[in-house]
């Protein structure tokens, strides 16, 4: 166990303020993972702490949305959804109109908050908010199940408070909320490596989107292919996010860690299994600066459950020497049947899906190089260099 301090942030008050039993969004899976931590005995001591969270108030969420935008939703979540309503997209298909939207809101931005207060007096050096990762909500508009983001207002706790934040999205979406409430900032610089917007929602996050005015140059999208495996999603990883992150020397990370990148997830196409998961944690781990870890997506709830608590685990300087052994006895059929441990096993690549994914990410990886590095004085990698490899295959 290591010296870093760890907070889970947890209310059952949440998971009581469910989405509509058909919304593919599980408030559940936070209390899952607590419950699988529990049982896996990562819970629990000095260093490993639960913490009771709080509800945001209104006077912080106006600092990202609008008055007008958090009355309507008010007013929707009491039954009286407006022409402004529908318009700020209530009611959408994956915005469903429910008693409890505005207080599941409130509560996930409250948690992050309480997060960003315990990175920023100390108490914790890694916080997580697997109630929160609302990324897709604006300033006036609900969109992709997130109503009120939760990760904007702790990245504006943290810069009010002087730190240089980097926001790290790693959420098989987009994650367009954020963006547009950065685009125009250098104080959070924000990294999203997402499913192309070619074949998912929200449509948008290409590489030439870079931020604007003092911002330019600090909203990086790192596209991914579908089919994208963990060899090539490290590689992008390694090549653009991790150098740019390096150089812009955070005070403290905002992280978000959507499960919906692993494989059988029924929403997205990526083919990642959790193996990544530990990969990315050693490499925030890096930055060495507080991190607040939001949960954002993940459908395939055992899958979501299981990459989260591995994530912890590996904030917390476990191993898997053990999961390894009970998975021996695991019947490998696919990625979700992984009997023992937490760790998926490692998935095959076909040549068809290396070559549907090697070329464009290989493009991709290049333009956002020549684009985006020579703006913060670094050397853009020499064309047609092969990225650096990845830690494992
Ligand atoms: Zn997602």
């Amino acid at each position: 166990m290591s010296e870093r301090k760890l907070a889970f942030l947890y209310s059952p008050e949440v998971e009581a303020l469910s989405y509509p039993p058909d919304c593919p969004f599980k408030t559940q899976r936070a209390g899952c993972t607590r419950l699988r931590l529990l049982s896996f005995g990562l819970l629990g001591g000095e260093n490993s702490f639960e913490f009771e969270p709080r509800r945001a108030t209104i006077a912080e969420l106006k600092r990202f949305h609008t008055a007008h935008y958090l009355e309507e939703m008010q007013r929707a979540a009491d039954g009286d959804l407006t022409v402004d309503g529908l318009r700020m997209g209530f009611g959408g298909t994956d915005t469903p109109v429910f008693k409890n939207m505005f207080e599941c809101g409130a509560w996930g931005c409250g948690v992050g908050l309480a997060g960003a207060e315990l990175l920023l007096d100390g108490r914790a050096d890694i916080a997580f908010n697997l109630l929160g990762g609302f990324h897709h909500a604006f300033t006036d508009r609900a969109s992709g199940f997130c109503y009120l983001n939760d990760v904007v207002l702790a990245c504006m706790k943290l810069a009010d408070a002087g730190k240089r934040v980097l926001y790290l999205d790693l959420d098989a979406h987009h994650g367009d909320g954020v963006q547009s409430a950065f685009y125009g900032r250098k104080d959070v610089m924000t990294i999203s490596l997402h499913e192309s917007g070619k074949t998912l929602f929200p449509w948008g996050g290409f590489e030439d989107e870079i931020g604007e005015g003092a911002g330019r140059g600090y909203n990086i999208n790192i596209p991914l292919p579908a089919e994208t495996y963990d060899e090539a999603f490290l590689t992008a990883l390694d090549s653009v996010a991790v150098p740019l992150a390096e150089d812009f020397k955070p005070d403290a990370l905002v992280l978000e860690l959507g499960m919906d990148i692993l494989a059988g997830d029924p929403l997205t196409h990526l083919r990642m299994t959790n193996n990544v998961v530990v990969e990315i944690v050693e490499r925030v781990l890096k930055l060495n600066c507080p991190i607040l870890v939001a949960g954002g997506g993940g459908y395939h709830i055992d899958n979501t459950v299981r990459g989260w608590a591995l994530a912890w685990r590996t904030f917390c300087g476990e191993n898997d020497d053990c999961d390894y052994a009970l998975g021996m006895g695991g019947v490998m059929l696919a990625n979700s049947e992984w009997a023992g441990g937490l760790r998926d096993r490692v998935l095959p690549i076909s040549a068809g899906q290396r070559a549907a994914v090697e070329p464009e990410l290989r493009a991709t990886i290049e333009k956002i190089s020549n684009n985006i590095f020579p703006l913060h004085g670094l050397k853009a990698p020499a064309a047609g260099r092969e990225a650096r490899p990845a830690k494992f295959a």
